[in-house]
This record gives structure tokens, C-alpha cells and sequence, in this order.
């Protein structure tokens, strides 16, 4: 036994150096990623816990291994939670639809849904990759665009915004029997109820992917898909602020297809450790404090492209509704990639991001993408929000200027230091 009694810095002092190094990277500099969050303590607790020893393939009270009288309560748990909540946000009843919380991940959710509705060779719609699409909607490099046929729709050229008209003209030409809404890089609402009537119009399975906004959704800060799409995709570690891991909710009609598709079809064991992780980050969202935190995330959003507008930044379709925003760094003459990891070193962690119609190319392309939500978990606001666009001026107005990426991080870490980080102990 003693041989797996040592802590990890007594057993593993590498990995114990490295967890600790990045514990202090993610305290000391302004995490910008859009999709990234801080889990809390709680969360972070349950998804390290004993749960991950456990096998338990299938679903609650209909399991294929004993033991389960503590992971059935587990699972159960985070579902009950999960409709109370999405249903709350949505209007509509919490039975009136099913939820699968065992996807290992965003990408293995939507999986799921090919799974279940879709024969190989089917024709699937969702946004173009460079318009702000995730690979799973179609993209030629994808599973979902190798086996299926990929009609992909974009933005308009004059505003960046989806062109609901195109999607209608190609869903009627081309009558998908899958339609994608739900993006990875898209600053503004999306329309779920015209997409439902584009859907009904073809016949199509209309599924919302709302990886990037689950935690703005349950928090009242962006519409519902719930109880308008067939099929709802997410993650639960983006502004949902879980463990990593994904979530599906549908139609009652649809439940047993899904959770087939889930499995047996996909996957195994469930992660029962991410499951409670996703209970207790469900139980977080149902407090009052995470209302106030997704209309912070939105307003801090609002206030940093402001911000940067005003520093004469190109911030496609002129704002943000939600988290996110992408700049095209085409008028400072500074490459996206360029920009990026300049102000990594100044440490402003942010990714280079294709912009609509970006001449460039996805490995280095015209633009960034950068999003409020872990800097609003840490309680940051507006006066943050615009330090951190002065930050992004001074550095893309001289990225090879290394005395100055010293100095800003300083500056930054001198902020941070004032917001402690959810989750993080150093040390
Ligand atoms: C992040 C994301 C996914 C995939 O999630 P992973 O957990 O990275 O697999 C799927 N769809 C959208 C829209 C996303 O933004």
C-alpha cells in the first residue's frame, strides 16, 4: 500500500513543479480565451474525487456493473439540477424534456447527434469554419464532413451576420436532414426561432449547439434553445464554468436515440468524476450570484469592444451581444498570429482567430478572438475591461517591442494580483 500513499509533489515532484507553474501562469495573467474558464474549488473538488474509479456503463438503475448505489444518485442528480435549471431559463417545464450528461466532451455530444438521426452520406448544414463554425458542424477536415455531405452557410459580407436568407435558400435546395445552429466564434444572438422555421420548412433535425453560451443561456443573458431545437449540444467547461465535459438535451421523443447514440453507440464508462463536477456547477448556476455573472460576462464584453473601437480596432459586426468578440487586425498591419503571441508575453492570453472572408490563412489568419468570462469569474469590470484595451493597443502598436511586453506584464500581474482566481490555491 505505501507505494500509492505519497502525495503528488512527494511522488511526482515534474508534474507537481508543472501543475504549480501553471497555477501561477493562470493567477498572473488575464485569461482572454473565450472558451476558457475557472472551475470553482467545489467543482474542481468533486471532479478530482474517488467517482473517476467507478465503472458504470449504461444509464441510471439500467447499469451493466454492481455498485452503482451512490453513482445512480450522482447522475440523477446533475440531470434533476440541469432541467430545473435550463428549464427555469427557458420557460418551459423541467420534464418536458430529457438530458444526457455523460458526452466525454462538446465534440463527442455532437457526434451523438449524427449518430442518432443521420445515415453516413446525409446531408448536414451548419456555419462555415471561417464565418465562426465548430469543425463538428461539417468542416471537410471533420468526421462530420468526411461521412456526411457538409453544406456549409455563411455570414453576409456587408455586416458579418448570418445570412438567414442563404440558409434558407440552401436548406431548400439541398434539404439537409441535420441543421446546425450554435457557433465557436460569433458575437451576436442567435435567432434560434428562425432557424426552427427554416427546419420545419425542409423537414430538418434542428440542432442547437450552444457549447460556447450554455452558462449566458442558464443565466438569462442570451435566448433559449430548450423547447425549440430538437437536439440542444454543450459543453460544460466554456461559460458554464464546469469540468470539462458535454451535455445534451432534447425532446422527449428523442431521448432513447440519443442516449443509444451515447451509448452504446460512442462511448463506454461515463465519467462519473465530470458528472458530479456538472451537478455542483449546475448547482451554482441555480444561485443568484451566477445570474449576475453571465449579464457581467455580457457587460464586460460590451465595454471591452467598446473600448477597442474607440482605440480605432476593426471589431467585426461593430460589437458584441455575448462573451466573445473578433477583431480584424487588418488595418494595423499586424498579423492575428503575430498579435497574439506578442501579447501572451505581455500576458494577455487571447487566440488568433480567422475573421469572415479573411483573405488569410486558419494558421495565420487576419484576426483575434478573445471573450470576458474568466476575467468576469474573477470578479473583474469595467475598469479592468478598459486597461485591458489600452494592454491590447500598446502591444499590437509595437508586438516586437520587448521592453514593453515586460512592462505591461507587469502591469497586468499588478492587477490580477487584486483578483483572486476561482479554484486556484499556489503554493
Ligand atoms: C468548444 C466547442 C465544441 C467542442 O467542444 P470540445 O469540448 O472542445 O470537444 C463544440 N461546438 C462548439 C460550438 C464549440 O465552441
Amino acid at each position: 500500500m505505501a507505494f500509492l500513499d505519497p502525495s503528488l509533489a512527494e511522488r511526482d515532484p515534474e508534474i507537481a513543479r508543472l501543475i504549480s507553474e501553471e497555477n501561477k501562469r493562470e493567477l498572473e495573467s488575464m485569461r482572454l480565451i473565450a472558451s476558457e474558464n475557472y472551475a470553482s474549488r467545489a467543482v474542481m473538488d468533486a471532479t478530482g474525487s474517488c467517482l473517476g474509479n467507478k465503472y458504470s456503463e449504461g444509464y441510471p438503475r439500467k447499469r451493466y456493473y454492481e455498485g452503482q448505489a451512490v453513482i445512480d444518485q450522482v447522475e440523477e442528480l446533475a440531470i434533476a439540477r440541469l432541467k430545473q435549471l435550463f428549464g427555469g431559463a427557458s420557460g418551459v417545464a423541467p420534464d418536458s424534456f430529457h438530458v444526457n450528461v455523460q458526452p466525454y466532451s462538446g465534440s463527442p455530444a455532437n457526434l451523438a447527434v449524427y449518430f442518432a438521426f443521420l445515415q453516413p452520406g446525409d446531408v448536414v448544414m451548419g456555419l462555415g469554419l471561417p464565418a465562426g463554425g465548430h469543425l463538428t458542424h461539417g468542416h471537410t477536415v471533420s468526421i462530420t464532413g468526411k461521412y456526411f455531405k457538409s453544406v456549409p452557410y455563411g455570414v453576409r459580407r456587408e455586416d458579418h451576420r448570418i445570412d438567414l436568407d442563404e440558409v434558407r435558400k440552401l436548406a431548400k435546395e439541398h434539404r439537409p436532414k441535420l441543421l446546425w445552429c450554435g457557433t465557436t466564434a460569433y458575437p451576436r444572438t442567435i435567432d434560434f426561432a428562425a432557424f426552427r422555421s427554416i427546419a420545419d420548412e425542409v423537414g430538418a433535425i434542428l440542432a442547437a449547439d450552444i457549447a460556447h453560451i450554455s452558462g449566458l443561456v442558464c443565466g438569462g443573458a442570451h435566448p433559449s434553445p430548450i423547447g425549440v431545437a430538437d437536439v440542444v449540444t454543450s459543453t460544460t467547461h466554456k461559460t458554464f464554468r464546469g469540468p470539462r465535459g458535454g451535455m445534451i438535451f432534447c425532446k422527449k421523443e428523442h431521448a432513447a436515440a440519443i442516449d443509444k447514440a451515447v451509448f452504446p453507440g460512442l462511448q463506454g464508462g461515463p465519467h462519473n468524476h465530470a458528472t458530479a463536477g456538472i451537478a455542483v456547477a449546475a448547482h451554482e448556476a441555480l444561485q443568484p450570484e451566477f445570474k449576475a455573472y453571465a449579464r457581467a460576462v455580457v457587460d464586460n464584453a460590451k465595454v471591452l469592444a467598446q473600448a477597442l473601437v474607440e482605440r480605432g480596432f476593426t471589431v467585426t459586426t461593430g460589437g458584441t451581444d455575448n462573451h466573445l468578440m473578433l477583431l480584424d487586425l487588418t488595418n494595423k498591419g499586424v498579423p492575428g498570429k503575430v498579435a497574439a503571441q506578442a501579447l501572451d508575453k505581455a500576458g494577455v492570453v487571447l487566440n488568433y482567430n480567422s475573421v469572415p472572408f479573411d483573405p488569410r490563412k486558419p494558421f495565420d489568419p487576419s484576426g483575434l478572438r478573445l471573450g470576458t468570462p474568466a476575467v468576469t469569474s474573477r470578479g473583474m469590470g469595467k475598469a479592468e475591461m478598459l486597461a485591458i484595451a489600452g494592454w491590447i493597443d500598446r502591444v499590437v502598436a509595437a508586438p516586437a517591442d520587448a521592453a514593453l511586453l515586460e512592462t505591461i506584464a507587469g502591469e497586468v500581474r499588478e492587477v490580477c494580483a487584486k483578483f483572486p482566481a476561482p479554484g486556484i490555491r499556489v503554493g
